[in-house]
């Protein structure tokens, strides 16, 4: 809304400017071709309103004009009250595709926040004698009657800057049986299309704007169904094996071993949990946890003697893997360090993992084709003996706020054990360096609103039962648990994505899920965390 950024050529094609300020590297589609976009079916141009928080809070309101989208953005937003003159800066024009876009404009990019569609239908002209309405625009003044949800009746937007201050306009609307007096725009904060807040769609968004993107491409999906396991032919395949054998699934053949063996003792009186039952559940979710571990390397966190037992990391692939387990050689191996990852980059790959008893899976925060660059900064809420669960609860509303206000997505997750962890998903760019730095600068800011609930001390000991704000573990070949992984813990309890808004459920436990009960929450809630796969976030600067 930096009125300097708006300066407007004049002489430009409609969405030149738009098309130049977001960098396009591809050559752009032809956006806007009206036949194709229009959405009303009597061939009337429409408008939409859309609520933006971005720097700042301001309405967007956009009128179809020649198949783009005539933009002003109204900081106090559109009002039916015809004695209020509403300053309206006129903006950059905007591609059709964008119309109904409700979603998450990524931070650190332009007009980076959260976007509703506030209000939408279509428009008219009442003014005998005026000009097309692209040549009024150039001339200064519009007249529109809007047939909307929220705003009707006759409307006139007039240009009021001077030659130096051309983007300068009022939005006025004038008396007709519509007017209300002291009607006010934030009175109505919901989208007229879901129903939703900002702060709602802030919080589980649908859809990314990629500007970086053409605009037939640039409203991403942030949500997809959760994928099918392996059918109940194939897992009832897996139960009729004796101790062990082969078993087809994923369209590999694999040999099982020790089914009947207990991995996790049982919790509060349940049956203990067999290799069998976790192989069916790394099967199960293998689908769902494939795009957060494909294309990384994965440590194996394994306890062959079950969960009862002690563990060890094995980082490295044994020899005796079959050959078509995928695998990365890490080239900056020194001498003594493992060379040869796992990398799960097939769903069947997992329940091989599991099957060498790797319960526990920690992919890792870089790619295997860039593994110096993290793809994710990661929050640790780590709970001392003295923290309550209302404690770290208070700790991870502090990260919500602070992430909103950094105008960040993140995505919290309990781990399964005692404590929380949020990611946030960023563009390949800062180094690990950099985001353990940036980590370790908001982790202090909001460490420092709660001193009595946080130890800065490295060792146990000294940390006086305080909980940890551990930023150390954005590192290379540092990890953090897989979402949906189980934990070495009787239960068999799993690390499972939540939205912010289940902070607030009384019911919430860092534990409550287990391999038995989260593939229903699964299937009935979706997953929260599909928000960090749209690693495009450039990390604001912190103080
Ligand atoms: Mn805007």
């Amino acid at each position: 809304m930096a009125r300097g950024r708006h300066t407007r050529d004049r002489d430009e094609k409609p969405l030149a400017r738009y098309q130049r300020m977001r960098d396009f590297t591809r050559t752009p589609e032809p956006a806007g071709d009206p036949d194709r976009l229009r959405t009303d079916p009597d061939g009337e141009p429409v408008f939409v309103v859309q609520r933006h928080r971005a720097t700042r809070l301001h309405y967007d309101f956009r009128l179809e004009v020649d198949g783009v989208l005539a933009s002003w953005a109204v900081p106090k937003g559109p009002t039916l009250d015809p004695s209020a003159r509403r300053l309206a800066v006129h903006v950059e024009d905007h591609p059709m595709e964008y119309l109904h876009f409700e979603g998450v404009i990524p931070a650190g990019e332009y007009g980076g926040g959260d976007v509703i569609v506030w209000d939408t239908g279509t428009w008219t002209r009442y003014k005998d004698g005026e000009p097309p309405p692209a040549e009024a625009i150039r001339k200064g003044e519009l007249h529109v009657e809007l047939h909307g949800q929220r705003l009707k009746g006759k409307f006139v937007l007039v240009r009021t800057g001077r030659e130096d201050d051309k983007d300068l306009w009022m939005l006025i609307h004038k008396h007709d049986e519509h007017a209300v007096e002291g009607w006010d725009a934030e009175d109505h904060p919901t989208s007229v299309l879901s129903g939703r807040t900002n702060d709602e769609v802030a919080a589980d968004p649908d859809r990314l704007w990629r500007s970086d993107l053409p605009a037939a491409e640039a409203s991403v999906e942030l949500k997809r169904d959760i994928p099918e396991g392996p059918g109940e032919d194939e897992l009832a395949a897996l139960d009729e094996l004796g101790k062990e054998g082969t078993w087809e699934v994923f369209g590999r053949t694999l040999r099982v071993t020790n089914l009947d063996k207990v991995m996790f003792p049982g919790r509060d009186g349940e049956e203990p949990v067999t290799k069998r039952e976790f192989i069916r559940y790394a099967a199960q979710i293998a689908p769902t946890l494939l795009p957060y571990v494909a294309g990384r390397a994965l440590n194996m966190h394994r306890f062959p003697d079950g969960a009862g037992a002690k563990g060890f990391w094995h980082k490295a692939l044994p020899d005796h893997a079959p050959d078509w387990v995928p695998r990365w050689d890490n080239p900056d191996a020194d001498k003594g360090e493992t060379r040869t990852y796992l990398v799960v980059d097939e769903p069947a790959a997992l329940v091989w993992a599991a099957n060498f008893g790797a319960l526990e899976w920690h992919p890792w925060t870089s790619m295997t084709d860039a593994p110096a660059l993290p793809t994710y900064v990661m929050f640790d809420l780590d709970p001392g003996e003295r923290t309550s669960w209302d404690d770290l609860l208070t700790l991870a509303r502090l990260h919500r706020t602070a992430f909103e206000h950094l105008g960040l997505r993140a995505a919290p997750k309990v781990t399964g054990r005692r404590g929380i962890q949020i990611w946030v998903p960023i563009k390949r760019g800062p180094t690990f360096d950099e985001t353990r730095a940036w980590a370790e600068k908001v982790s202090k800011s909001i460490g420092a609103v709660v001193p009595e609930l946080v130890s800065w001390t490295w060792e146990v000991k000294g940390r006086k039962g305080l909980a940890r704000l551990d930023f150390t573990q954005n590192a290379v070949n540092k990890t953090l648990v897989a979402p949906y992984s189980p934990r070495p813990a009787p239960g068999a309890p799993v690390s499972v994505p939540i939205t912010w808004d289940e902070l607030d459920d009384p019911e919430l436990r860092p534990d409550r899920w287990t391999i038995r009960t989260v593939l229903d929450r699964l299937q009935e809630q979706g997953d929260p965390f599909q928000t960090v796969l749209h690693q495009d976030q450039r990390l604001p600067k912190v103080r």
